[in-house]
């Protein structure tokens, strides 16, 4: 395949990615291989962008002609007040991912909530008229409850270790759904603490249990959950994505259990990020390869 960056050309426009850290990021890996692939003289590049230089890196998007920046952790919540425009989406879950330079205006989208519901529908995970258990309260979670509400789970329950910032979710969302269909929607929204992850009557009502929190990332162990108690079919999904079984997701394999990471929405917002940056959508195939390679699941 071509290599972007060996193609560089005067002419190369650039996307990227802000983050903090940011090494790890395969975001380049896969829409480089989009660009190679779609022989397009763009490449995506990774900056290290710390919380104090944020609005500094945000101001240089449109005086260098960046076209589109991908923001990650710690920068989604914070950038929402840094937009010239917010899309509905973003307003909602009160998190940017998404920055498009639009004739020099910074424009937020969120493209997490579709990104998973997609990689659900993709893997054929059906919630519908069910419960979905969240893990988390940041702009993850938040995204999770959105793509929940989306493929009509009837219930959700949202776990997060400070239980305000649960509650506070929990009743934004509530007032989504009063907003929608003249307030007659059906569907629940619960906040509680981790300890309902051992809750034996909640958990064996749970049709998927989704980890939206960085827990097994950096402190290597899992909050304590009864994997057992949920039914045979919940589904196990952690927004985490690596090379190894992450420790959400290594019990419920050993228990024969359905367990997906996060490479998955990984991909689908990437592509549907690709879209807003480039304005044609790009080979979804080439993005999954480059991804999978990455991950070394070839
Ligand atoms: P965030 O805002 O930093 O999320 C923090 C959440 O995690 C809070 O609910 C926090 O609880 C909880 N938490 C953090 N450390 C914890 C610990 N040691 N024990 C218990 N709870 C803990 O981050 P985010 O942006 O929502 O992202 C969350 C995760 O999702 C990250 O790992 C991120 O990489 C991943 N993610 C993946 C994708 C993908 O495409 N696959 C997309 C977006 C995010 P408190 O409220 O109590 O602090």
């Amino acid at each position: 395949m071509d290599d972007p960056v060996h193609r560089l050309s005067g002419r190369t426009l650039l996307t990227a990615i802000f983050g903090d850290p940011v090494a790890h990021s395969l975001s380049p890996a896969m829409h480089n291989a989009a660009y190679a692939a779609l022989a397009m003289d763009r490449a995506y590049v990774a900056f290290h962008v710390t919380p104090t230089g944020l609005r500094e890196a945000l101001r240089a998007i449109p005086a260098l002609g960046i076209a589109g920046v991908n923001l990650t952790v710690p920068h989604k919540e914070r950038a929402v007040r840094m937009m010239a425009q917010l899309t509905d989406e973003a307003l909602l879950l009160r998190a940017v991912n998404c920055v498009i330079n639009r004739n020099g205006e910074l424009h937020g989208d969120n493209t997490d909530a579709r990104g998973l519901e997609a990689d659900l529908r993709d893997q054929h995970v059906s919630v519908a008229g069910k419960l979905a258990v969240i893990i988390g309260a940041g702009g993850a979670a938040s995204a999770a409850v959105l793509a929940a509400l989306r493929l009509d789970a009837a219930r959700i329950v949202i776990c997060n270790r400070t239980i305000a910032r649960a509650n506070r979710l929990a009743r934004s969302f509530a007032q989504y759904l009063g907003t929608r269909g003249g307030g007659r929607s059906r569907q629940t929204i619960e906040a509680r603490g981790l300890d309902t992850l051992v809750n034996v009557t909640t958990m064996s009502a749970a049709a998927i249990v989704i980890n939206a929190t960085p827990m097994g990332l950096k402190t290597g162990g899992f909050a304590s959950l009864s994997y057992a108690a949920a039914p045979s079919e919940c589904v196990f999904y952690d927004m985490i994505y690596a090379r190894e079984p992450t420790p959400f997701l290594a019990p419920p394999l050993a228990l024969g259990r359905r367990a997906i990471d996060g490479a998955g929405m990984l991909i689908n917002q990437g592509v549907l990020a690709f879209e807003l940056f480039n304005g044609v959508a790009p080979p979804a195939g080439v993005m999954r390869a480059a991804l999978m390679s990455a991950l070394g699941r070839e």
